[in-house]
C-alpha cells in the first residue's frame, strides 16, 4: 500500500490501485482517465478536494459505481485517515483491492452499507 497516494477525488483508492506503479495518484495528473473524469472536473469547479467533501448526494461519473461511492461515504462519515487505516489493516489480512485486473475483494458488493461494514471490520 502506498498510503501517501491516499484516496482519489471520486473515492477510489489510489493507495492500493494496481496502476500506482506508474501513476502517482489522482492529484498527479498522470491518471489516464484524467481528461474525461467527470468527478475530477466537477470537484475542481466546486473547489473541493474530493467528492466526499461535497454536500451533494450525487451519483455522477464514477459515483455511479458502488466501490467509489461507498468509499466516499465512509470517508465522509469516519474520515479519510480512518478509511486508510482500515484499508491498510485489511490488506495485511489478505484482502486484495485489485485481485483480477481492476476487480477485487471490495467489488463483491452491491450494497453500499454492506461494503462499508466490510471495510470497517474486514469481515463479510
Ligand atoms: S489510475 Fe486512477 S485510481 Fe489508480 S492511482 Fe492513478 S489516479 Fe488513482
Ligand atoms: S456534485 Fe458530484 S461529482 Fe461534483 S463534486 Fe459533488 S459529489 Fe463530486
Amino acid at each position: 500500500m502506498k498510503r501517501e497516494l491516499g484516496i482519489a477525488r471520486c473515492g477510489l483508492a489510489c493507495c492500493l490501485c494496481s496502476e500506482n506503479a506508474t501513476c502517482d495518484g489522482c492529484s498527479s495528473e498522470q491518471c489516464h482517465d484524467a481528461a474525461r473524469c467527470e468527478n475530477r472536473r466537477c470537484s475542481k469547479e466546486k473547489g473541493v478536494g474530493h467528492c466526499y467533501e461535497c454536500c451533494e448526494d450525487c451519483r455522477k461519473g464514477l459515483l455511479s459505481k458502488i466501490k467509489p461511492y461507498a468509499f466516499g461515504l465512509f470517508a465522509r462519515r469516519y474520515g479519510e485517515d480512518e478509511l486508510l487505516n482500515c484499508l491498510e489493516r485489511n490488506e495485511k489480512q489478505g484482502i486484495v483491492y485489485h485481485r483480477n485486473g481492476v476487480f477485487g475483494d471490495y467489488d463483491e458488493f452491491d450494497d453500499a452499507e454492506q461494503l462499508i461494514s466490510f471495510i470497517r471490520t474486514g469481515k463479510r
